[in-house]
């Protein structure tokens, strides 16, 4: 048995930010399942929103935050968020992290405006930003005595009170998987925090890394968690089609410069759907392509910017290019096949403004939580910055707990599990639940499509939960458990909501109520 005064489950910006703010007074254990870097932390590509030109203001990003959220942000989380996000570049800052200087300008950075903002407050390092900060950061937890970082270990369940036959809903830790030694290990801990990433791996096409398969939601719902906001599902309009590559964005800015989106045949469709076509909004643009492609049953659509000279296409669009030419496409000669893909979960469980979730000593930072900052749609570039905020609040959370013993917790028990001889249930089951989310619970939803799925998911999670029971777990089982869960999560959230908003969009209710109302789900409808 392993034992840390801090758990933290996952290694993203989340998980980072508490790792270090604790490390000076306590005894950290940092599991990741695979690399240390690998996460959606890492692939952020335009960086990190925070008010620090005196031109900008706390309550114009608030604003904007609020707008995004389509009438569902939690103003308190916004605002507590907002107003720290200066200390936390600030500490990024000390860290080393290096971000983009523009010395003509009074911050000494160069920021960049996104859409939905109304300044310039996004700070970056050139169009690599998370790669910048969390090589810096990996760094100094690699060199801090206090922080045990075990890499290739997946949390399988945490280990709580009920668990345990104890009184009261309190967190001890987690039994995970060493997946180097195949061998499963009880991790206790005083407090433990899911700093485990978002879910985008529940659909067909997602921008998200492989890491993104709800792991932490689904283990916060079974210990008794709430979870809120799980039918806002952000999708990105254009990601590579193309059967060897995956997560390969193609940036806005493609069709900022001229690109026009087309059926497989040539003609041109954004016209018909927004009178600004191609330079319509993420989210109008999304829904139309996922119009087109239901309708005559596609794969993919296609974007040329190929008609603009070649120069011009290779200088602005270098990584684009490189990218696509080595997989044999030549956007300058050929449009690129692209579909939308899911970038980002709104929801999460539930916490309050230090991370705290509903289970004692459990925390959740990050795209596994639900602040209620996002509300209905997450205006770009807020996520990390909140994985900032709100993981240092945890941190001082943790540092003014009193102490605990931890009580004595027994090991896995997998005694009466045998070796699974058949994986292919598993990459079939895996399949099916992200096609049919794919299909059933996408861009634009109905009720008919919704039970479609929800009939699906439940045989799914019979057959797996069975196979669970009976079966020693595998890296693949435990991931594709968690993503049913967290399926079925969405799912009945996007049910209970009788109205289009933000990113949610629903052809029975096309209209929005005027009374805003959080989707919770409270772990005693299990
Ligand atoms: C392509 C892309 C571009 C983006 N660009 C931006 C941007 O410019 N600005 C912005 O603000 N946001 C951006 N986002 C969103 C942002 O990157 C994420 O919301 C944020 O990084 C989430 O951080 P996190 O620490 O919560 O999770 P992650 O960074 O995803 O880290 C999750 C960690 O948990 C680990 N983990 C998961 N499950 C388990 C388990 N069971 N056991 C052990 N470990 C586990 C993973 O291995 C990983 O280490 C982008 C996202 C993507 C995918």
């Amino acid at each position: 048995m392993l034992k840390f005064d801090v758990l933290i489950i996952g290694s993203g910006l989340a998980g980072m930010t508490l790792a270090l703010h604790l490390a000076a007074t306590r005894k950290v254990g940092l599991i990741t399942k695979r690399d240390l870097l690998e996460g959606s932390s890492t692939y952020a590509q335009g960086g990190i929103a925070a008010v620090l030109d005196t031109e900008d203001s706390v309550e114009e990003h608030i604003r904007d935050t609020l707008i995004a959220g389509a009438g569902l942000c939690n103003e308190e989380a916004t605002r507590f968020i907002v107003e720290h996000s200066k200390e936390a570049i600030d500490w990024l800052i000390a860290l080393g992290v290096p971000f983009t200087r523009d010395d003509t300008h009074k911050t000494g950075y160069h920021l960049t405006r996104e859409g939905g903002h109304s300044h310039r407050r996004i700070i970056h390092a050139a169009d690599a930003t998370g790669a910048a900060v969390t090589s810096t950061l990996g760094q100094k937890i690699k060199a801090h005595p206090n922080i045990t970082v075990l890499e290739d270990f997946i949390a399988i369940d945490l280990i709580t009170s009920r668990k345990l036959g104890l009184e009261g809903k309190r967190c001890y830790g987690v039994y995970a998987l060493d997946k180097t030694l195949d061998q499963i290990v009880t991790i206790a801990a005083k407090h433990t925090m899911l700093a485990s990433g978002g879910a985008g791996k529940v659909y067909l096409y997602t921008t998200n890394p492989d890491t993104a398969t709800g792991d932490g939601i689904a283990m916060g719902w079974r210990a008794g968690c709430r979870v809120g906001n799980m039918e806002f599902i952000q999708f990105h309009p254009t990601c590579l089609y193309h059967p060897h590559t995956k997560s390969f964005l193609i940036s806005e800015a493609v069709r900022g410069e001229g690109g026009i989106l087309k059926l497989p045949d040539g003609t041109r469709f954004m016209p018909d759907h927004d009178p600004r076509a191609e330079l319509a909004p993420r989210d109008v643009v999304a829904r139309a392509i996922d119009f087109e492609m239901k309708k005559h049953g596609l794969d993919c659509v296609y974007l040329d910017i190929s008609y603009k000279p070649a120069n011009f296409i290779k200088e602005h669009f270098p990584n684009i290019y490189a990218h696509c030419l080595e997989l044999g496409i030549d956007i300058t000669q050929e449009p690129i096949p692209v579909v939308p893909a899911v970038h980002f979960t709104c929801g999460g469980l539930v916490t309050d403004l230090t991370g705290h979730t509903d289970v004692d000593a459990l925390y959740a930072v990050g795209e596994v939580a639900c602040t209620g900052l996002h509300g209905a749609n997450r205006l770009a570039s807020n996520s990390l910055l909140e994985c900032l905020v709100i993981g240092k609040a945890a941190a001082e959370d943790i540092l003014a707990a009193p102490d605990i013993t931890l009580p004595p917790i027994p090991d896995w028990d997998d005694s009466q599990v045998t070796d699974n001889d058949e994986e292919v249930v598993i990459s079939h089951n895996w399949d099916e639940l992200r096609r049919a989310m794919w299909d059933y619970v996408g861009i634009v939803r109905t009720n008919k499509r919704l039970m479609r799925a929800l009939s699906r998911i439940r045989l799914l999670s019979e057959e797996i939960n069975d196979y669970y029971s009976n079966f020693h777990v595998t890296n693949d089982l435990i991931e594709l458990r968690n993503l049913v869960q967290t399926a079925e999560l969405i799912v009945r959230s996007a049910l209970l909501r009788k109205e289009s908003r933000g990113l949610h969009y629903s052809r029975d209710y096309p209209d929005m109520l005027e009374e805003t109302q959080e989707t919770i789900l409270q772990p005693s409808q299990h």
